[in-house]
């Protein structure tokens, strides 16, 4: 059986096309990880005008999800968990006084070990904030120094055991390979203790070098050599295998669950379903226009309170709308629907898709295109070779 059949059959049955998503960026955090190119601040400066700000957006903008029902709502940043369970608290009572949300709505949060205490975790729950998501990155203390994050390898493990006990519906943690001098055997000794610790849903990512970080500099500087690709690459074909084993679904590349421990603001993201994204930075998508905020959080406050624009938009043509659903879709186990791409599409990728398909890195099932297991190692590559030319 190839990897991710069973969630296959089991997940296709899970979109809700009427259904919208939400989203918040709480753009602060204790400290900068190095590698990190979001939207953020280490300054608590300006918290209480974006705030005031993220509030008046909401209701300024709820009703461009015309009143679907509220499928998911996730807190991301940034990091969430440091705003109060008061300020958390009347966010969500905003939203809940403005918009239909579904009964059994996916209210995630985003949270660093270092904010995980047992208080914390009763209040969440009591604002029915029912998935946390956990940014662990590693177990290993040299690691989370190098990465300049604000925690530490135990602080981890204590979150992890506090989380499996909390009786959420859900949670999952982040960790990233493909470290310098990272070894298959570091990398499956992180992914045992994550195993061990029964954890239902993992999000794994390749470690990136983005522009304008303290990891780029340092990789300019020739301070810091990344790993060869063929490394990274062993890493992630572990992964995959690791998590097979374990009984987790590859769902989407870099995402791995239990069967019923999806989640539901990304499977929507990545099928395409409309969300409203609050707060700087935060992105918004109504089937038709992307829009995104000023990342800059003084721009940002006085920009909603003054009602100068704060905001881009751009409307997507059709082949800008094909190019979205490939670049997403196929990284998912659910693919792309071949029938709406239409019949230019599969003329004009008549030869590239028959390549794809004669090496064995896609293939074609109930008329959706699929990346193979190989394929996976190429999603990317793959995706752009199917782009529709700009019209
Ligand atoms: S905590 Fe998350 S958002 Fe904040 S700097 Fe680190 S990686 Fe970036």
């Amino acid at each position: 059986m190839n990897h991710g059949d069973v969630g296959y059959i089991r997940a296709s049955v899970q979109h809700h096309p009427n259904v919208a998503g939400l989203y918040f960026h709480i753009p602060f955090c204790h400290r900068a990880c190095t590698y990190c190119d979001f939207h953020f601040s280490t300054s608590l400066r300006t918290k209480e005008p974006v705030l005031a700000a993220m509030r008046r957006e909401l209701r300024e903008r709820i009703g461009e999800l015309k009143d679907e029902p509220l499928d998911s709502i996730y807190f991301g940043g940034g990091t969430p968990s440091l705003l109060g369970p008061d300020e958390l608290a009347m966010l969500l009572g905003d939203v809940r006084s403005l918009a239909p949300v579904a009964p059994d709505a996916e209210i995630t949060l985003e949270a660093n070990p270092d904010d995980i205490h047992a208080g914390a975790l009763d209040a969440w729950q009591g604002l029915g904030i029912n998935r946390v998501s956990l940014g662990v990155q590693s177990f290993r203390e040299d690691r989370l120094r190098w990465m300049n994050r604000s925690h530490g390898a135990r602080q981890s493990l204590e979150a992890i055991a506090r989380l499996a006990r909390a009786g959420l519906a859900t949670w999952t943690i982040d960790l990233i390979y493909g470290l310098p001098g990272m070894d298959l055997a570091e990398w499956d000794e992180q992914l045992t203790i994550a195993l061990d610790h029964g954890m239902p849903h993992l999000s794994a990512y390749c470690l990136t070098v983005e522009t304008r970080t303290a990891l780029h500099k340092q990789v300019a500087d020739g301070r810091v050599q990344l790993p060869a690709d063929a490394d990274q690459a062993a890493q992630f074909e572990h992964l995959m295998q690791r998590m097979h084993r374990a009984g987790l679904v590859q769902y989407e590349i870099s995402n791995f669950g239990k069967e019923d421990h999806f989640a539901r603001h990304n499977t929507s993201y990545w099928q395409g379903v409309p969300y409203l994204g609050i707060g700087p930075s935060a992105h918004s998508y109504d089937g038709l226009h992307r829009r995104w905020n000023v990342a800059n959080n003084v721009r940002y406050a006085q920009g909603v309170e003054r009602g100068d624009r704060y905001w881009e938009q751009e409307t997507l043509t059709p082949a800008q709308r094909i190019n979205e659903r490939l670049m997403t879709g196929l990284r998912t186990i659910w693919g792309v629907e071949l029938a709406p791409l239409g019949d230019e599409f599969s003329r004009l990728n008549a030869s590239t898709l028959n390549r794809y398909l004669a090496l064995d890195e896609l293939e074609i099932r109930d008329g959706r295109l699929l990346l193979t297991a190989k394929g996976r190692h190429f999603a990317d590559r793959i995706a752009s070779d199917l782009f529709m030319p700009a019209t």
